[in-house]
């Protein structure tokens, strides 16, 4: 059997999946099991933030793997403490404490627990988050993501979330009860099809929040840790928030799977011994490796080539002129193209999107969709100018065969 036919045999089918099984990748390249060399615009979904295989993981997960891996939460871990030390002063740089998961729906569901025990004293437990939104599939955060064809067939759904539109601050404030606990929100809305926050609205929902004693929780899963071209994602919007709760994973672990999320330490009181747990929550293994990722991205300065990579994206972008192209829209190398799929000629019934990024495998880039109408870049954020270059040429190359005549 191929990894095609055995998948489809033995692994759900939750997935849809683009026709490429992926063998090996080194740096923003990837090749499949023939061979064949890709460059690798799409990085686990913003999550490879060192490109594949990058030599200060490859050595910290080979070091510590013979170390040790895993104990558990009953005794104290060296190198979780470590990590949570440089999360808090040199990442986040407000007084707090962190918890670790294994994903970012976890860290999400943590945040959620942690706005539940806010609101207790007060009988408040409600949560608004925004249309469009991605939080992750466990249920709790799956029901806080508001997008209805990610609900759809799983009733009933946990009680206590409200969903309103982004970037208008009067359909939050008439979205207030007196149940209302906490706001939950991405900077910069991944999945939903790269939709930033505007630097108004995060400026006044933290008012907002501060004035009306409403936790301000941040999901950073997809723009932190440099994606946005700083180290925190909503610093690249806003400056100055300090946010209640903040949840993390995808690029933290640079490929290794580890979650997190913060909590400012005024609250950290409300999740005491036995509140909240997690097995492998971090390990040894994955708090080494999120480590390195993280201490790699602050030696080099990665942000600061995250910067110039958006500048060369959106000039060339904008140097086409292209007649299918409608705008650049993201931060840093959380970019999204968005296509004028009346100007392409694209199968009946199928998504544009999709259909550019199968294309787009064939000349040898990997990016990924969100929605019907955005290809998103996120290459490592050690891209190269060259790397850039080449994948960009790759991107004209498709939307002009794609271009109706
Ligand atoms: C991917 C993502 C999640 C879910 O993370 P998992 O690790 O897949 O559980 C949550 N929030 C945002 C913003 C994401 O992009």
């Amino acid at each position: 059997m191929t990894t095609t036919e055995k998948t489809k045999q033995y692994v759900l089918e939750t997935y849809g999946r683009f026709p490429l099984t992926v063998a090996r990748g080194k740096g923003t390249r990837v090749w499949d099991e023939r061979g064949r060399e890709y460059l690798d615009f799409c990085s686990g979904i913003a999550t490879c933030s060192l490109g594949h295989c990058h030599p200060a993981l490859t050595k910290a997960i080979a070091e510590q793997s013979t170390t040790l891996m895993h104990c558990s939460n009953l005794y104290y871990i060296g190198q979780q403490a470590d990590l949570a030390e440089l999360i808090v002063e040199r990442v986040v740089g407000h007084p707090g404490k962190i918890f670790f998961s294994n994903s970012g729906a976890e860290a999400n569901d943590g945040l959620i627990k942690f706005a539940r025990r806010f609101g207790q004293a007060t009988g408040r437990y409600e949560v608004i988050t925004f249309n469009k939104s991605f939080h992750g599939r466990t249920i709790g955060a799956m029901t806080a993501t508001a997008q209805t064809k990610i609900h759809e067939g799983f009733d009933p759904l946990p009680t206590g979330f409200t969903y309103v539109e982004p970037n208008n601050l009067d359909a939050v404030k008439a979205a207030l009860t007196d149940k209302t606990a906490a706001f939950l929100l991405e900077p910069i809305q991944g999945e939903g099809g790269v939709n930033p926050m505007t630097r108004e609205f995060l400026e006044g929902l933290s008012g907002l929040a501060k004035e009306k004693d409403i936790l301000l929780l941040l999901d950073e899963v997809q723009c932190g840790f440099g994606r946005t071209g700083d180290l925190n994602g909503y610093d690249t919007i806003a400056s100055g928030l300090a946010p209640d709760g903040i949840s993390w994973a995808k690029g933290m672990g640079g490929g290794f799977p580890i979650g997190s999320f913060y909590v400012a330490e005024k609250h950290a009181h409300l999740l005491g011994p036995g509140s909240h747990g997690s097995t492998y929550g971090g390990n040894a293994l994955a708090c080494a490796a999120s480590k390195a990722v993280i201490e790699t991205i602050i030696a080099e300065n990665l942000t600061e080539n995250v910067k110039a990579r958006e500048a060369q994206i959106r000039e060339t972008i904008a140097g086409w002129n292209h007649p299918a192209i409608t705008e650049v829209r993201g931060h840093g190398l959380l970019l999204g193209i968005g296509l004028k799929p009346d100007a392409l000629d694209i199968p009946e019934g199928k998504a544009a999107s999709i259909h550019l990024c199968a294309a787009l495998i064939e000349k040898g880039l990997l990016v990924p969709p969100a929605g019907p109408e955005i290809i998103r870049l996120l290459p490592p954020l050690n891209v190269s100018a060259d790397e850039v270059d080449q994948a960009l040429q790759l991107v004209k190359a498709a939307f002009d065969d794609h271009l109706k005549s």
